[in-house]
């Protein structure tokens, strides 16, 4: 009989891991993808697009057209998973059952959760990164703010790729001088990775980007254009951007698979739910303390479909697991970028910011459309 494997998510690791279950088991399974909307967007593109140097249209292709032929896209939101009865309640109505199941629906940015927090701009939505986009070109001198008001949040050094992609756009607009950058983090450093803090520091210093330590964002005041701390420190602003809030999707929620933020709770090797049997969980979706980022969804993405098709084939469990590898590229501006490895067993190693990283994260933005949904890496 062909299992029956569904995958809510059609994102980084949804994507991966339906074509590579579809590959691997040959006829053996129907994989089934649910995606609310049917639409893949590449959200690192976000960072682009919020200074006007990527278009909005670029980061986003049809989910069908990412996925093999084999695999059935539903679009349509699921908003209930029942783990007894091995089956997904969808916003339509529908109800689908499955031998195993795949929670890959990422994660949602909750900026209400702020008192006064949803006044702020965001690079962490599509919606946000443009209403950021027209909010910069308007700007003409003053204090801009750069916060975070919760940890985890996606992609860990993208506040301080944000400050260098700024420095670069205001010097570009000739405005620079006129304007001072602040940057805000949780944290006694730049951001939650002490090697590259420790790296990317100096830099932020020569390009006079003011960083502020132990400043997680409680809330703001719009009016009086002020974000304050939970540390009880008062910032004025002119411009505010924070990094929203995260927790997991709803469908997490009410479904009780998860913990009070929705992350779901997951064996670090092999990705299957600690309390429910044939549930897997990848990228976002985990309470995995390690970075929420694409490369870590991709990663996961491949240990998760070996492991389900290997069951799907009644073959023993791969020996391969997921080491917790990390490889992320983090610009720091003026052409340079250095890059973020790590897992485990080994602590995070940055070059030298240097062209040829900046180049190969600007070629991976572009090649990732023809390599990753396929599970490749350029
Ligand atoms: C500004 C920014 C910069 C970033 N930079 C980098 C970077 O440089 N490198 C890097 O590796 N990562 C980066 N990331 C992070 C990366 O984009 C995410 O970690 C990655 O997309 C997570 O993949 P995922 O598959 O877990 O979730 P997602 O890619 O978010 O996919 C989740 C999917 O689930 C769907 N969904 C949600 N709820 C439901 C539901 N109820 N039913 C059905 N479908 C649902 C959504 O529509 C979406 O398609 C960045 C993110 C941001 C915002």
């Amino acid at each position: 009989m062909t299992a029956q494997v569904v995958v809510l998510g059609g994102g980084v690791g949804g994507t991966i891991v339906a074509n590579l279950v579809a590959k691997q088991t040959s006829g053996k399974a129907h994989v089934t993808v649910v995606d609310t909307t049917g639409i893949h967007v590449y959200q690192p593109g976000f960072l682009y697009v919020a200074v006007g140097q990527e278009k909005p249209s670029a980061l986003e292709r049809l989910e069908s057209k990412l996925l093999r032929q084999d695999v059935t896209l539903i679009v349509d939101g699921a908003t209930r998973v029942d783990p007894a009865a091995r089956r997904v309640e969808l916003e339509s109505g529908r109800t689908l059952p499955y031998d195993q199941l795949v929670l890959a629906t990422g994660s949602r940015t909750v900026m209400n959760e702020v008192p006064g927090g949803t006044a702020a701009h965001d690079f962490y939505t599509m919606t946000g990164a443009k209403r950021l986009f027209k909010a910069l070109e308007a700007f003409r001198g003053g204090t801009i703010v750069i916060g975070v008001a919760g940890i985890p949040y996606k992609c860990p050094p993208a506040p301080v790729e944000f400050v260098f992609l700024l420095d670069d756009y205001l010097r570009a607009r000739g405005i620079r001088e006129k304007v001072q950058i602040k940057l805000l983090s949780p944290l006694n450093r730049a951001f939650t990775i002490e090697a590259t803090s420790k790296l990317v520091q100096p830099i932020l210093a020569e390009r006079g980007i003011e960083l502020t330590g132990f400043f997680n964002v409680e809330s703001v005041d719009p009016v009086g254009r002020t974000v304050t701390s939970l540390e009880d420190e008062t910032m004025s602003y002119d411009l505010l951007i924070l990094v929203p809030p995260h927790r997991g999707q709803q469908v997490i929620e009410t479904s009780g698979l998860g913990d009070e933020r929705g992350w779901v709770p997951v064996d670090k090797n092999t990705l299957k739910h600690t309390r429910f049997d044939h549930i897997w969980a990848i990228g976002d979706t985990t309470n995995i303390p390690i970075s929420k980022s694409g490369s870590v969804a991709h990663y996961e993405a491949s240990v998760a479909a070996a492991e389900i098709s290997a069951e799907v084939k009644g073959e023993a469990p791969p020996t391969h697991v997921y080491d917790g590898k990390v490889m992320c590229f983090l610009e720091t501006g003026r052409g340079q970028a250095t890059t973020i490895r790590f897992d485990y067993d080994h602590p995070p190693v940055s070059p030298a910011p240097a062209r040829r990283w900046h180049w190969a994260k600007a070629l991976f933005n572009k090649a990732y459309w023809h390599t990753v949904p396929k599970g490749r890496l350029p």
